[in-house]
């Protein structure tokens, strides 16, 4: 079913072969990639060299963390670059579809513009619930990329179990589902389902709750067909060696990154309610992410009001059903508090 789903040219593409990946043996003298035979002062060891292109050891101690097989994992330069490597692999420019639901993230729809693929939408419904009688129509012409932000960037919500399974059974496409706050809510992820649909593929980052967003590292968990697709496609080197061993140490530090985890999900709830008890606040939505979706009575009132005391926050208005709404970002105890006096002044 995936190979069809493909694009011509990728399913026939030739990958490229390193030089690293065609050695086999005890090498101790390497002159096969024309790096540099050593590193600047300073510098990390190793540096001068190219990283291992298949991203091998981080990789597994991805599976490990997250417990699936390696042969499940991509690692990206971000999950944007996932995103839009999806694209590459599966739409064939001028002619294929994507499915969203808005409102919803920006990159799927950056992306699908630069690969040429159309979008289809399907609002979601006042309380941001997907609307599956109308997935269910605008399915009808066969996306090959259906994408479920889940938690919702930025509704800030999740949907439930029944209905990602609902899309995942009644796609004809891939499903993509973009897993990038799963840390900071209590639903479980889904990444066990890879295991039972070789059409689904969950996104998760680095980028938020392990606070790596400068390293660049997006992670993509599918059925091993379209994950060996994908790597065959990224381009060899598409992490670099810093972020890789960036990555492997912030991976050994699970404990600490679910404490802190938890710190900003007690601020983010210690905002609602004061935010709540605010005049000129209209609606604090349910967040199941690491910030909130809140309706003021005067958005761009408020967005000057913060931005004048160096307090930047997201004006999220002009997305359908978020008028009036900024998107705030749930900081240290220190910085929500200097956003609340900021707003009652
Ligand atoms: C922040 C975010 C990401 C993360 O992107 P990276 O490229 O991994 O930094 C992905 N999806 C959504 C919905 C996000 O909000």
């Amino acid at each position: 079913m995936i190979s069809k789903l493909l694009r011509d040219n990728i399913r026939n593409l030739k990958p490229y072969s390193s030089a690293r990946d065609e050695f086999e043996g005890n090498a101790s003298i390497w002159l096969d990639a024309n790096e540099c035979p050593t590193a600047l002062p300073n510098l990390p060891e190793g540096i001068n060299r190219y990283p291992a292109s298949q991203l091998q050891g981080l990789r597994d101690e991805i599976a490990r963390v997250k417990g699936v097989n390696a042969s499940q994992v991509f690692i990206g330069n971000g999950s944007d670059e996932a995103v839009d490597l999806l694209m590459r692999c599966f739409c064939q420019p001028a002619t294929d579809k994507i499915l969203v639901f808005p409102p919803t993230y920006g990159m799927y729809g950056v992306c699908a513009a630069v690969n040429d693929a159309s979008i289809i939408e399907s609002m979601l419904d006042n309380e941001f619930n997907i609307n599956l009688k109308d997935f269910e129509n605008k399915n009808a012409q066969r996306p090959k990329l259906t994408f479920i932000c889940n938690p919702n960037n930025p509704t800030a919500n999740t949907q439930n179990a029944e209905s990602i399974r609902q899309i995942i059974e009644k796609s004809t496409g891939i499903v993509v589902v973009d897993e990038a706050y799963i840390d900071f809510c209590a639903e479980k992820s889904i990444i066990s389902w890879i295991n039972q649909y070789p059409n689904l593929v969950v996104l998760q980052t680095l980028s938020k709750a392990w606070g790596l967003a400068a390293a660049r590292v997006g992670l993509a968990f599918a059925s091993p067909q379209i994950i060996g697709v994908m790597n065959r496609v990224k381009f060899p080197y598409n992490v670099g060696k810093p972020s890789i061993d960036i990555a492997l140490k912030a991976l050994q530090q699970s404990d600490e990154m679910v404490k802190r985890t938890k710190e900003l999900v007690n601020n983010k709830n210690w905002l609602t309610s004061e935010l709540n008890s605010l005049p000129m606040v209209q609606r604090v939505y349910p967040s199941d992410a690491n910030f909130l979706l809140v309706k003021f009575d005067n958005a761009r009132q408020a967005y000057s009001k913060l931005a004048s005391n160096g307090i930047v926050v997201r004006d999220r208005s002009t997305q359908p059903g978020c008028e009036g709404c900024l998107r705030i970002t749930v900081g240290t105890k220190e910085e929500v508090e200097k956003l609340l006096n900021c707003i009652k002044d």
